[in-house]
């Protein structure tokens, strides 16, 4: 066994140490930053084809003391293995609730916020009276507030999901399932789920004008959803032939550089503004 554990530790390499390392500092960062308060949210627009904004996406920031700028996409999955999402999870509905309490009054037209939830939130069914608690807290009507959950997030709990999402489905929230068709599944579930947008993939908005079967993906995609009663929201469009193709085919919101990129709350509501005079 002895020597088992010691072939076993020489496919350990210095490559293997380092990431293991900075995941552990991660960890441990997380810690310290829901302590100190070192996360902030940008918000990026969901416009019409014409430009018209029709909602906002919250997106989580981290300025750490120790370690710098660290980008969602690398410490939200080690906080969903260190147990520390959902404590992030309330902290950005928090702050969202305060943003949009902050903004009504500020721009015409109040738009929908999405939260992103990810699977372990799924799992903590409190979070379905603290959401409802902060919603009360800071006078938010439910309607001005949606969720983002992945199409794998979901599936992973189907009972769990259905149950937290009916819930927040009879409170007045939308929920999106985001990055769509990026995981394998039968799509069979799409009529047993309270689901009322799909996001359409950046790797697939990404491959619009690639093939003509990358193409047809997309249109079968929006065609879809729109049979199944849902809205279609496309991610990361950044090109305006992009933009043309999934306009000119039935997809109703666009989220991408090409309008805007996630700003902090000032230049949102800026742009907001901005647009609006338009
Ligand atoms: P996501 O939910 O799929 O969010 C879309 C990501 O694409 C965001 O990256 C956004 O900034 C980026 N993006 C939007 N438009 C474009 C575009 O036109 N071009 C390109 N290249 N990128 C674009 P971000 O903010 O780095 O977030 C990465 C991921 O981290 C998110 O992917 C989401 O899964 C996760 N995340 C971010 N904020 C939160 C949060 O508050 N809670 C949870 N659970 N996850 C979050
Ligand atoms: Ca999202
Ligand atoms: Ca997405
Ligand atoms: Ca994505």
């Amino acid at each position: 066994a002895k020597s088992a554990g010691k072939a076993r530790f020489s496919f350990f390499t210095d490559d293997m140490l380092k990431d293991y390392q900075r995941r552990v500092d991660i960890a441990n960062a997380i810690e310290y930053a829901l302590e100190h308060n070192e996360f902030s949210v940008h918000y990026q627009a969901k416009v019409t084809p014409d430009g018209v904004p029709v909602g906002a996406e919250a997106l989580v920031r981290w300025r750490s003391e120790q370690l710098g700028f660290v980008s969602p996409a690398e410490f939200i999955p080690i906080a969903e293995q260190s147990g520390k999402i959902t404590e992030i999870t309330q902290w950005v509905i928090n702050r969202v609730c305060l943003d949009v309490r902050d903004a009504i009054p500020r721009v015409k037209r109040a738009i929908p916020v999405s939260i992103n939830l990810s699977a372990s939130d799924l799992k903590k069914y409190h979070l379905v009276g603290f959401i409802k608690g902060a919603f009360i807290k800071y006078g938010i009507p439910p309607g001005l507030v949606e969720f983002e959950v992945t199409e794998h997030s979901y599936l992973d709990n189907l009972d769990m999901a259905n149950r937290f999402f009916a819930e927040i489905s009879a409170m007045g929230c939308e929920v999106a399932l985001d990055d769509f068709g990026t995981g394998y599944s039968s799509l069979s579930y799409l009529t047993k789920i309270p689901i009322d947008v799909i996001k359409i993939d950046k790797q697939f908005v990404d491959n619009i004008g690639a093939s003509e079967r990358d193409d047809a993906l997309v249109l079968t995609i929006v065609e879809m959803g729109r049979r199944l009663g849902m809205e279609l929201c496309a991610e990361g469009v950044e090109t305006a032939e992009q933009l043309k193709f999934l306009s000119d085919n039935g997809c109703r919101i666009i989220q991408g550089y090409l309008f805007s990129k996630p700003l902090p709350l000032p230049e949102f509501l800026e742009y907001l503004q901005q647009v609006e005079q338009k």
